[in-house]
């Protein structure tokens, strides 16, 4: 039988852990005695740096009962690294992990369901949201624009999907090959190319500690997630240049009738349709520096070319 790991990142959460740790137990043991994970299945808590006794609470639990794993880093890096550092220690001690955030919003319930997933061949199952009417509106429209700019700009991400999603041993394999240090996982997910499936759930409110991810911190995110992902913008530039370029000939055309008609101040032309014409040409040189920048970056971040699924012979 497969040992499940439950990977949760832990940032100052001691308001939260005590119903934490009460629900996954509560979780864990139900899918033990349907037969769907051993029993040796056991929750990794990654405590991310914090100040508060999030540490103290995961080690005195440890104690009491033997399916709590704790795993301290020495300071915060935040919920992605935090998130990644119990993924790669979770891949050689267990069969399935699923990342769930501490505060529970996602549906525990749903752990199932995702299992029954990966039993039928799945090696990554996503824990979708249905709806974000327990989030306020500015959250929900916020989180809405993030997935429609992150896609616009080419980091192909699963819509209202979160880091709550199982992930096979070899899933988590060949993600440790993804070795960047601009981890945006919700990017480099969809890159591992196994079979995947989602699962619907309800997200629900934070019952207890408050939300870690400010405005500022989401914007960090976005950044985060679109320039570790793409050289889109930089295209961007390069599009622009040609854009003010053609736009010089309209301007070349319109200087010198107004020249002609003689409407202008001596002068004017010809430093009007160099603004436009040198203007353009600046942007397509940056852009094409841009462009040689991309590849290095693309190449310095010597990600996997490939991944095997199946070999026969
Ligand atoms: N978290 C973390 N490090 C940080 C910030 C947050 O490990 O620097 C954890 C936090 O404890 C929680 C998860 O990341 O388990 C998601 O944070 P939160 O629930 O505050 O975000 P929200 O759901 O509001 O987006
Ligand atoms: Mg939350």
């Amino acid at each position: 039988m497969d040992i499940l790991a439950v990977v949760v990142p832990c940032y100052n959460e001691e308001e939260m852990l005590p119903i934490t740790f009460e629900s996954l137990r509560g979780k864990l043991n139900e899918l033990i005695e349907k037969g769907k994970i051993a029993p040796e299945s056991f929750v990794l808590y990654v405590d991310d740096g914090s100040k508060d006794k999030t540490w103290e609470l995961i080690e005195k639990e440890h104690e009491t009962h033997k399916d709590v794993y704790g795993l301290k880093l020495a300071g915060n890096v935040g919920h992605q690294f935090a998130l990644t550092a119990g993924l790669h220690k979770a891949k050689d001690i267990c069969d399935i992990s699923i990342s769930i955030d501490a505060d529970l919003q996602d549906d525990i319930d749903v752990f199932e369901d995702m299992i029954d997933k990966y039993h039928d061949g799945c090696d990554i199952v996503y824990g979708v949201r249905n709806k974000r009417k327990t989030d306020s509106f500015f959250k929900r429209f916020t989180a809405q624009s993030f997935y429609k700019v992150m896609n616009f700009c080419g980091a192909k991400t699963i819509y209202n999907h979160a880091d709550f999603r199982l992930m096979s041993k070899r899933a988590l394999e060949q993600f440790a090959n993804y070795s960047e240090e601009n981890l945006f996982l919700r990017g480099i997910v969809p890159l591992i190319g196994y079979k995947t499936e989602c699962s619907y759930y309800d997200r629900k409110v934070r019952v207890a500690g408050e939300s870690k991810y400010p405005l500022k911190k989401m914007i960090a995110l976005a950044i985060e997630g679109i320039t570790s992902f793409s050289v889109k913008p930089i295209r961007f530039i390069m599009t622009l240049g040609f854009i003010s370029v053609i736009l010089s000939f309209a301007a070349f055309v319109y200087a010198l009738v107004s020249f002609i008609i003689g409407t202008v101040e001596p002068g004017w032309t010809s430093l009007i349709v160099s603004i436009w014409f040198l203007g353009g040409v600046q942007l397509i040189s940056i852009g094409l520096i841009g462009e040689y920048i991309g590849k290095i970056y693309i190449e310095v971040k010597r990600r996997p070319r490939y991944n095997i699924d199946k070999f026969i012979s």
